[in-house]
């Protein structure tokens, strides 16, 4: 009955392909991209993993992927592609996810504040017109899952090379403090 499937790319990964032309199957599991991805370890899938699960074709995969934590939890910060033998873009891969769940309903409650930030954050960009992006995504993120409670934490990962952008982030402190406010009274 499902011949017509056989040797086809399908799901997912060809769904992928065909938007990003990101070729799942290029991936040959090196792991160097979790291995420097710095949220690797908040991630329930880390992005070798992501990779390898396009690859299987399985709708169950699919769909873990598309509930997953992980595809909210990646900041674009592209150290995964500058780390791969294959140059795959993974945060591209990252951002189709994040549309295609979104459009199914399967966002995870997990996930949930922090999809709440991206659409408070793009009103916000709206009225303010100014804002650094990629720092201010980073700093909710981070504010979210709770590894920026103390700010000690950032110089460690400063000096790993992970996370550059924290430092504009740390000196934007109160800038960033009253852009949330801001942003979360635009929202209710
Ligand atoms: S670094 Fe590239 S080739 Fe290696 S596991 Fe990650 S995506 Fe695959
Ligand atoms: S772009 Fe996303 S997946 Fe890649 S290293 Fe950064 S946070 Fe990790």
């Amino acid at each position: 009955m499902n011949n017509h499937l056989h040797h086809e790319e399908r799901g997912l990964a060809a769904d992928v392909k065909q938007t990003t032309s990101v070729a799942a199957e290029k991936c040959y599991q090196c792991g160097k991209c979790s291995a420097g991805c710095p949220v690797a370890s908040e991630m329930d899938l880390p992005p070798s993993l992501v990779m390898r699960m396009l690859q299987t074709n399985r709708p169950e995969n699919d769909e873990k992927l598309l509930r997953s934590k992980t595809i909210w939890l990646c900041l674009s910060c592209e150290m995964c592609i500058s780390r791969c033998p294959m140059s795959i873009d993974i945060p591209k891969v990252m951002d189709f996810l994040r549309r295609r769940s979104r459009d199914e309903g399967k966002v995870t409650d997990r996930a949930k504040d922090i999809v709440a930030f991206h659409d408070s954050f793009l009103l916000s960009v709206e009225k303010t017109g100014k804002l650094y992006e990629l720092g201010l995504i980073a700093a909710y993120k981070m504010k979210t899952l709770h590894l920026m409670q103390d700010v000690t934490v950032a110089p460690e990962m400063i000096q790993k090379g992970k996370l550059h952008f924290i430092p504009e982030m740390v000196k934007n402190r109160k800038n960033i403090a009253q852009i949330f406010k801001k942003t979360i009274k635009a929202k209710n």
